[in-house]
């Protein structure tokens, strides 16, 4: 071992990043030493405070502080509450804020993909259709469901799957209009594209 344990341990925790290989790992723990010992300290404390704060709404699964409950766009009374984008992860979710959307969200945990081993019995279908038949008895039931996945094969696989769940439910299902780079991610689609999705959305 060229490096003592000590290294290693920090260069493979990097490592499990994404897009963080081997060398950029070295660096990066590298660089931790060129800094004070304080800066570090606080480096551990900000990661060791967001480990243990960070919750998921009880209402979308977006990210929240812990002991809040509904996150900040769940209680925002100016959203548009008949409108609800069901969404991977909450990666896209800032996407599509950016993008201009207004309506809620459903972060369902994730797309179905066989070769992982992601069925739809593992994403937040359950707790999607609850939430919907709640705000059936609301004053401002969901009246439509944007399925906004990536285009790719695992988004159209989930998209299809959650049309099938989804039917005899009263709501307009519709999902992103066609533009988006197809294969890729829906947060790297750059705001205009993402806009003009959102308006040309088709019914599904
Ligand atoms: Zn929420």
């Amino acid at each position: 071992m060229l490096l003592p344990s000590t290294f290693t341990d920090l260069i493979r925790e990097f490592m499990r990043l994404p897009g963080v290989g081997p060398k950029t790992s070295e660096r990066l723990v590298f660089s931790l030493l060129r800094r004070k010992k304080e800066d570090i300290h606080a480096f551990a404390r900000a990661l060791f405070i967001f480990s243990e704060s960070v919750n998921l709404c009880a209402e979308c699964f977006h990210f929240t502080d812990k002991n809040v409950g509904d996150c900040a766009i769940c209680r925002d009374s100016r959203r548009e509450r008949t409108i609800l984008c069901v969404i991977s992860d909450s990666l896209d979710l800032i996407a599509l804020e950016s993008a201009g959307y207004r309506g809620l969200y459903h972060v369902i945990g994730g797309v179905i993909n066989p070769l992982k081993n992601m069925h739809l019995k593992d994403l937040r279908v359950a707790e999607l259709i609850t939430r919907l038949k709640r705000s059936f008895d609301s004053s401002a039931p969901v009246q439509e469901i944007i399925l906004g996945f990536d285009p790719n094969y695992e988004g159209e696989l989930t998209a299809s799957a959650l049309r099938r769940e989804l039917n005899g439910l009263p709501i307009k299902i519709t999902r992103l209009a066609r533009g988006l780079p197809q294969g890729g991610d829906l947060d790297y689609a750059d705001e205009i594209t993402l806009k003009e999705a959102i308006r040309g959305r088709r019914e599904f």
